[in-house]
């Protein structure tokens, strides 16, 4: 059954929704890497985004399906490293939406599950999305078995990234400018001391 969920920042600026979610038309994982953690120490949102063992869940779906419908003015977007993804957040509140490539083309987002009013791994993102599909990034060694699970994930993301690429065309929405595939917003970067201090934060 797909469900289509409401977008809300956590002070109401911002809204949105995200359409068609279902465990068929999404891609969920779980990622503990220093980019994600940090970003949850930098919007200062931890308890929201991350897991008991720092993972953040991730929704990676079709950007097109994810639409922002009011208080688009308050949407901004920063990067951890420069070549890094593009993480999209709320300056009203610090609310994460998602994070997507540098440059729009390739329909791609994984959006933060709390931008819907939901915290870290619970029973209603299941709901929505299923479990997750993977952990990638772990800090321990990943067992073998879950090496090669993480293999079929991404080779089936890919999979789904190009029937959404053949469905909907190259994809702009929602962040992106439709003639030059730029951001809309000029990514905010972060000084290599700031880095430093949030991911000393995040504990590596
Ligand atoms: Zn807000
Ligand atoms: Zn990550």
């Amino acid at each position: 059954m797909k469900t289509d969920a409401p977008i809300k920042c956590s002070c109401g600026k911002v809204e949105g929704v995200a359409r068609g979610l279902s465990r068929s038309s999404t891609n969920h994982v779980v990622c503990s890497c220093k980019g994600c953690q940090s970003y949850a120490h930098y919007l200062g949102r931890t308890d929201d985004m991350l897991d008991a063992e720092g993972g953040s869940n991730i929704v990676q779906m079709d950007p097109s399906k994810f639409e922002i419908t009011r208080g688009m003015e308050n949407v901004v977007c920063m990067r951890v490293t420069n070549d890094g993804p593009l993480r999209w957040y709320t300056s009203c509140c610090n609310t994460p939406l998602g994070n997507t490539f540098p440059r729009g083309g390739l329909p791609f987002i994984g959006f933060l599950p709390i931008c819907l009013g939901i915290k870290g791994t619970s029973e209603e993102l299941v709901a929505l999305v299923g479990k997750s599909r993977g952990h990638v990034n772990r800090p321990e060694k990943t067992p073998l078995f879950d090496r090669i699970g993480n293999v079929f994930m991404i080779i089936g993301l890919f999979c789904k990234i190009m029937f959404w690429r053949v469905r909907g065309g190259p994809a702009f929405k929602p962040f992106f400018d439709a003639e030059t595939m730029r951001p809309m917003v000029k990514p905010i970067k972060i000084s290599d001391e700031e880095r430093a201090e949030l991911e000393a934060k995040a504990g590596f």
